[in-house]
């Protein structure tokens, strides 16, 4: 039983000064975590408990699933992250040291080196096969901007996990395992989220996928169709194909005088007022915008409908691994003359497009002449793309790739994360084991990743209201909240019995506080439950509050027992 008299909490009622998001100011004000540093947070005796429930359920799944739970120092010797290049990758992200003796370390943003090392260490034979180790342990990031409390700090807390296999159908296996692990969880915290493909595989399937769970203050965008519920990250959303229109309906290229255009908007407005091509219902979507980029340091023009833009994120995920910038540097290149290129000029550069630029369409574009354009330009007729690429912006009623409904933007947060490594840190490790034939197998990886800090907040996110948290029971730190308004000892015994049932249970027993003040704060701490020892006491009735749905009502004492057995 928690006692509140003895308690480390103390309620605020104002809202503390810079705070971006709900769940920062709920968890602030009603005495849960507190901001150490920026992006390190202490946890307070009702946080610590919500955050061992969110740890629980968490470690359940994992052994559930077969895992084997232990645990790293988060302070790392950099030579294995040095090996398989992340010391680099990570940049500034990382937070490095130096020991006394010059030796390098880093305080580690997430373990692959390690547990590969491990694994390669102890499990040489294929009888040692499938291993799944698993970890709760803190992780640290440098990120640039730490925001909105837990949802984004420098230290946090993270379940890691790693599956080692021989074969590719064991690493589908473990991936699986996790996946509907992950669903279990995030449905046992009560999450509203989805899952969706990060970034889809050579082989068409999804070899990474996050969970993401919706809400406002979320920093990932996603689509969901409203119809069919297929859902995607914004990199990975392909375009739905527009049927190719035959070629030869177009009339011949023409280039026109258009000073002063250098962009879309100015030049529909031009070819509108002019009449271009004999219509006056030009529109941006039936001009060609081409974004010159660099990728890794190569030249590569992308076409895009003038109605969108280049997205750079999306850029990079249709490109990866390849470093890709927007090029500036136009002086260097006379042939691309900047705001008036046309696929159809001479100049040499890899040229990608949106697949809405099917053969057969025509467009307004450039005419590779500073102030000039060209109409009735077509695709496989003046121009032929090297390839398409899913660059372009997507936007809400934007087709659905699998069933043509317009899709919406959703934004969340990612709560978790599970990716196929494949071989990339058996590779550079030497990560081997011997076959069953005494030959050296490869091992293939995986790992899994769920913030255990950042689930907190954001079960907030979904779970709260103007008056304060509002805790799912199976995650609250306590199941019920007993409030006497008088009657403190028949609280404090009323509580031990409900403890003695098997409920967690919270009592306020602090001297000389008004009911006011008493309920505010039950309100504020979010317990599911609130038995306040009222008037009616007296008369053997308590009244029984559901903090999600606001309903009270008065049961008889003896009733409670009852009402106890329901929760556990
Ligand atoms: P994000 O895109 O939000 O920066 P990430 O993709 O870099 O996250 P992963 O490397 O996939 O994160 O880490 C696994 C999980 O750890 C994430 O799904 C997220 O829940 C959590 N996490 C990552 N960074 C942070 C952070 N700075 N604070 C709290 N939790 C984090
Ligand atoms: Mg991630």
């Amino acid at each position: 039983m928690l006692r509140m008299s003895r308690l480390l909490v103390r309620t605020l009622r104002e809202d503390p000064a810079d705070v971006e998001v709900p769940s920062h100011r709920l968890l602030t004000r009603a005495g849960y975590i507190r901001r150490v540093a920026p992006g390190g947070y202490l946890w307070l005796p009702l946080g610590k408990l919500v955050l061992d429930q969110v740890t629980r359920v968490v470690r359940e799944e994992m052994v559930a699933l077969g895992g084997q739970e232990v645990s790293f120092p988060a302070l790392l010797p950099r030579e294995p992250y040095q090996r398989s290049g992340r010391w680099d990758e990570y940049g500034e992200d990382i937070f490095r040291l130096t020991d006394r003796r010059g030796t390098g370390y880093l305080l580690a943003p997430t373990h692959e080196e390690h547990f590969a090392l491990l694994v390669r260490d102890l499990c040489g034979s294929y009888r040692d096969y499938p291993p799944i180790l698993f970890q709760m342990q803190t992780k640290y990031r440098d990120e640039t901007r730490p925001r909105g409390g837990l949802l984004r700090g420098r230290e946090f807390l993270m379940k890691d996990s790693y599956s080692f296999d021989l074969t590719d159908a064991g690493l589908a296996a473990a991936y699986a395992a996790h996946r509907a692990a992950y669903q279990r969880i995030f449905e046992r915290f009560g999450l509203r989220y989805t899952a969706v493909a990060a970034m889809s595989g050579p082989m068409g399937g999804a070899v990474s996928e996050e969970f993401l769970a919706e809400t406002p203050v979320g920093e990932d965008t996603f689509v969901g169709c409203p119809s069919c519920g297929y859902a995607a990250n914004v990199e990975a959303v392909t375009t739905a194909l527009p049927p190719p229109p035959p070629v030869e309906d177009h009339p011949a290229l023409e280039i026109l005088d258009t000073p002063d255009t250098p962009t879309i908007d100015t030049l529909v407005d031009l070819l509108n007022t002019t009449g271009a091509g004999g219509h006056t219902d030009w529109r941006a979507a039936d001009t060609l915008k081409n974004v010159v980029l660099t990728v890794d340091g190569e030249i590569v023009v992308i076409g895009v409908p003038g109605d969108r833009e280049v997205d750079l994120k999306r850029a990079e995920a249709a490109l990866f691994p390849a470093r890709v910038a927007m090029f500036e540097d136009f002086a260097s290149r006379p042939d691309l003359v900047r705001g008036y290129i046309g696929p159809q000029g001479t100049w040499k550069a890899r040229y990608l497009v949106d697949p809405r630029v099917v053969p057969g369409t025509a467009w307004a574009t450039g005419a590779n002449e500073p102030g000039r354009h060209a109409i009735n330009v077509v695709c496989g007729r003046d121009f032929v793309p090297d390839g398409i690429i899913e660059a372009a912006t997507v936007r809400a009623g934007d087709r659905c790739p699998r069933c043509g409904t317009g899709l919406e933007l959703r934004r969340g947060v990612e709560v978790g994360h599970i990716f196929q490594l494949g071989r990339r840190y058996a590779d550079v490790f030497g990560l081997d084991a011997l076959g069953p034939d005494g030959k050296p197998v490869r091992v293939t990886m995986g790992s899994y990743g769920i913030g255990l800090s950042r689930a907190v907040a954001t079960i907030v996110e979904q779970h709260h209201d103007e008056r304060g948290l509002v805790w799912p029971a199976s995650i609250a730190p306590a199941h019920v909240h007993l409030v006497p308004l008088r009657e403190m000892d028949a609280a404090l015994e009323l509580g031990a019995q409900l403890t003695a049932a098997g409920l967690r249970v919270l009592v306020d027993d602090r001297p000389g506080l008004s009911a006011g003040v008493r309920l505010t704060d039950a309100e504020l701490l979010g317990m599911p439950h609130t038995v306040v020892l009222g008037r009616r006491f007296a008369e053997g009735y308590v009244e029984l509050r559901e903090r999600a749905t606001g309903t009270r009502r008065d049961i008889p004492l003896a009733d409670l027992a009852d009402f106890a057995g329901s929760l556990v």
